[in-house]
This record gives C-alpha cells, sequence and structure tokens, in this order.
C-alpha cells in the first residue's frame, strides 16, 4: 500500500467521528457568527457567487497547483462536515496521475471529460458527498487553524466549482 493509500485511509477513519462532532461543533460555531472571531469575517466574495456559476474558464484558471496540506489535521472538524485533508490527499493525487487537468482544452477532451469524471466518482465513493469540498461554506474557521495559512476556502470553493461542473456537465 502507497504511502498517499495509508493517509487517505486515515483520514477516511475521521469522517464519522467527524460528522458527529461537526453537528454539535457547528451549533457551537454558528452561535460565534458576528461576534468578534476573526474567522467570522472572512468570507469574500468569490467567482460563481454571482453570473455563471458553470464558468469552464473561470472554473479551471482558478484551481490550485499541488496543495501543500501536511495532514496535521487542525483544520478539523469542519462543522460544515468537509474532510478537508481527504479533499487535498485526492485533490494532490488526481493532479499527479493527470486525472484532472487545469487546461481548458484538455478538461474539455473525450479522455479529459472521462477523466474528471473518475475523479469526482472516486470521491463520491472513498469520502462521500457529505465530506466533500462543495459542502464548504466559506466561513473561514479552518483557515485561522491551518500552519500553513492555506486559502481553505477557497480551494475548497473552486474544486466545489469542479465537482459541480463534472457532475452538471458530463
Ligand atoms: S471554511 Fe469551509 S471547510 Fe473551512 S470550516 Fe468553514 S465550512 Fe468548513
Ligand atoms: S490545518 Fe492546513 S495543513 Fe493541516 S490538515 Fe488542515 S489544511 Fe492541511
Amino acid at each position: 500500500m502507497s504511502s498517499q493509500e495509508i493517509t487517505r485511509r486515515k483520514w477516511l477513519k475521521t469522517v464519522a467521528a467527524t460528522a458527529v462532532a461537526g453537528s454539535v461543533v457547528g451549533r457551537v460555531l454558528t452561535s460565534c457568527r458576528g461576534g468578534n472571531d476573526n474567522w467570522s469575517q472572512t468570507r469574500v466574495e468569490e467567482p460563481g457567487d454571482v453570473g455563471n456559476p458553470f464558468d469552464v474558464d473561470e472554473i479551471v484558471s482558478s484551481m490550485p497547483g499541488e496543495v501543500g496540506c501536511v495532514e496535521c489535521g487542525r483544520c478539523m472538524p469542519c462543522w460544515a462536515g468537509v474532510n478537508i485533508p481527504a479533499m487535498y490527499v485526492a485533490y494532490n493525487e488526481a493532479l499527479e496521475s493527470g486525472e484532472i487537468s487545469l487546461v481548458k482544452s484538455d478538461y474539455l477532451s473525450e479522455e479529459g471529460k472521462a477523466n474528471s469524471k473518475k475523479f469526482v466518482a472516486r470521491l463520491e465513493r472513498e469520502i462521500g458527498d457529505k465530506h466533500l469540498a462543495h459542502r464548504c461554506a466559506r466561513c473561514g474557521w479552518c483557515e485561522g487553524k491551518c500552519p500553513k495559512q492555506l486559502p481553505i476556502a477557497h480551494h475548497m470553493k473552486s474544486i466545489g466549482r469542479y465537482i459541480d461542473l463534472t457532475r452538471e456537465t458530463f
């Protein structure tokens, strides 16, 4: 078993715990909205909030390159249920294997379509729809915890739009 597979399995095990904790944490965090916590102030407007949510150019060009997530888990649990480390592991794997492409013409090619569908099917099978990037509400709470200062909300928005686009288009 590769180290990536071991890592993914580790994070998949946290999904059930996250789902339970997430409901509790979610209520606590939601009750903090409007307070002085920095995380509640970080939601910024993103492409796709207005306009065409399925703009291929915009979606493909907003996708990150390989993400330097060290899988420390400090961003968890996400109250919305997103399994952030598992998403990053799966995303980096897909970039490395060529399963997803950040070039529009590749994405729209027959091979690109087939690969994108494979990527989304893998996410659904291995992580589960309730824990995928498109569930992110962009509250920004996780970003305040990340030692790598990753723009998690922005990344989840971009990857989430890619998932939605692939589901709707192909
Ligand atoms: S920004 Fe998204 S991924 Fe992060 S805690 Fe909020 S809902 Fe979850
Ligand atoms: S806190 Fe940052 S580095 Fe750690 S698992 Fe979450 S996204 Fe990755």
